[in-house]
């Protein structure tokens, strides 16, 4: 079933694990949807199969679990070693990773137990299957397991889970960072071609190692440019943009203290960590930006083993392609606005519905998904203001299709306050709220009135202003 190329790399590209083992692993939700799609043979393993297996508890033919080396730049500052800390990758399937993330402990751990509490695993659950619903690459969840252990955490001890991650694969920026700084050529060059085989299968016939990596970099450019325009078209923070946590494949990865956002504002944060909003819903496109940069800076060699030379290089042909993050970002939010052939000028305007609801404490969510209602005249939801009557003066005029706005503006996102009632419900053992969660956010656009409550914004009292990473 399994097989592992990671694991035929170099030794020091990780290390060789075992999961721990954990006395009573029971499933908590297995996704059979994914599993036909990648390994249909999995949806004939029974509950109690599904709950060994995705614990780590037995290890299926192929699988190598091991610890993957990365490095990152945390809140801007180098850490040269970090790694995966609590995840073990089992190996692939279909070309996927499968990852437990709360096995146990590895090289890479340092102080961390190596666990996760049950409260990330449900939160990652939702909020990737959530994101993929809505059109986002990202990582995908297959499994939930409780490992029937308390794992002990800021607030005190908690239900122990593991949560069993698919990707495309996990290089992160900060896995070429590892071999970067340790001035390991032969190792970039691997990791690069690597990185290659698995991405980007097209640019290996180009001739050499130049011309490779600059496609690379400008081909990623362009995914993560369309990644974090969508991000931001739902009012998604990810909350921990460091740069090992910046795929390189262009997906979604990590979600730790991630959120969407319900009042909109611009400099929206809610990471506990975050303390000076480093990595605030608008600075999201300016840290990816840097976060290219890192990218570049940690395969220069391989553009041009002179740097000055390099340099110049990177300077004509990549710096100008970063422009790419500011344009997708205003095209998408200007298709919300139904806005169907992009100018310019757009941009003013969605930064004037953006900068009225900011003003008036709007719900970013419902002022997108109610605009049919006020294109047609009725601005019940929405509250009076003259920069309404402004903004409503100069967008009926670029209205282009309003039809198929409710496949664009969703109506259900895992708003905090409801992901964490899931979790307190889990906490409890109690899982009915976690599958009706699930089945709510998988299906975000279509409207169906007795789930009403599911799209509401939070009220005063239910308003959650902080989330936690809950390693
Ligand atoms: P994250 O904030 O989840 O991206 O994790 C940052 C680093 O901390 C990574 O190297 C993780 O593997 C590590 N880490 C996070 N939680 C734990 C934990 N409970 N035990 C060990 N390492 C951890
Ligand atoms: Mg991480």
């Amino acid at each position: 079933m399994f097989t592992n190329t990671y694991s035929k790399l170099p030794e020091h590209f990780f290390q060789r694990v075992s999961p721990e083992r954990f006395s009573d692993p029971r499933l908590i939700c297995f996704n059979s949807q994914l599993a036909e799609e990648i390994c249909k043979e999995a949806n004939n393993f029974s509950q109690s199969d599904l709950a060994q297996i995705f614990s780590g508890q037995k290890i299926l033919e192929g699988s190598e679990p091991l610890a993957m080396a990365y490095a990152g730049m945390q809140f801007g500052h180098m850490v040269p070693q970090l790694g995966d800390g609590r995840a073990q990758l089992l190996g692939e399937i279909s070309g996927y990773d499968i990852q437990l993330k709360g096995s146990g402990r590895t090289k890479f751990s340092r102080e961390g137990d190596g666990r996760s509490a049950l409260g990330p695993v449900i939160r990652e659950y939702l909020v990737s299957e959530a994101m993929h619903a809505l059109g986002v690459p990202t990582t995908r969840a297959l499994c939930a397991v409780t490992t029937g252990e308390k794992v002990y955490r800021q607030f005190g001890y908690e239900p122990g889970g593991i949560f069993t991650r698919v990707a495309s694969s996990h290089l992160r920026v900060g896995t070429f960072q590892y071999f970067a700084i340790r001035d390991d050529l032969s190792g970039i060059k691997t990791l690069f071609n690597y990185t290659l085989d698995r991405h980007y299968p097209e640019l290996k016939s180009l001739s050499n190692d130049r011309a490779k990596a600059i496609n690379m970099v400008n081909n990623l450019i362009e995914r993560q440019a369309n990644l974090i325009a969508q991000w931001m078209s739902f009012g998604f923070i990810h909350g921990v943009m460091n740069t090992d946590n910046f795929s390189v494949g262009g997906i979604t990865i990590d979600y730790g203290p991630c959120a969407f956002m319900d009042d909109f504002q611009f400099d929206k944060s809610f990471s506990s960590i975050d303390i000076r909003g480093r990595y605030s819903f608008d600075n999201q496109v300016p840290i990816a930006q840097w976060n290219i940069l890192r990218f570049v800076e940690s395969i220069l060699p391989l553009i041009d083993t002179n740097q000055e030379n390099a340099i110049k290089i990177i300077e004509k042909e990549i710096i100008p392609k970063l422009d790419l993050f500011e344009d997708k970002r205003d095209q998408i939010m200007a298709r919300k606005l139904g806005i169907t052939d992009y100018q310019n000028e757009d941009k003013k305007l969605t930064k004037l519905f953006l900068t009225y609801l900011e003003n008036n404490k709007m719900d970013f969510t419902m002022a997108f998904r109610n605009l049919p209602l006020l294109f047609n005249g009725d601005d019940r939801l929405y509250k009076k203001s003259p920069d309404l009557e402004t903004f409503l003066g100069l967008w009926k005029k670029r209205v282009r299709k309003l039809d198929d706005l409710n496949q664009i503006n969703p109506i259900y996102i895992p708003r905090n306050h409801q992901v964490q009632r899931v979790i307190d419900g889990a906490y409890e053992n109690q899982f009915e709220k976690f599958h009706e969660a699930l089945s709510v956010f998988t299906q975000p656009f279509k409207e169906d009135p007795d789930l009403k409550d599911w799209s509401l914004p939070p009220k005063p009292e239910e308003q959650i202003k902080e989330t936690f990473c809950g390693t």
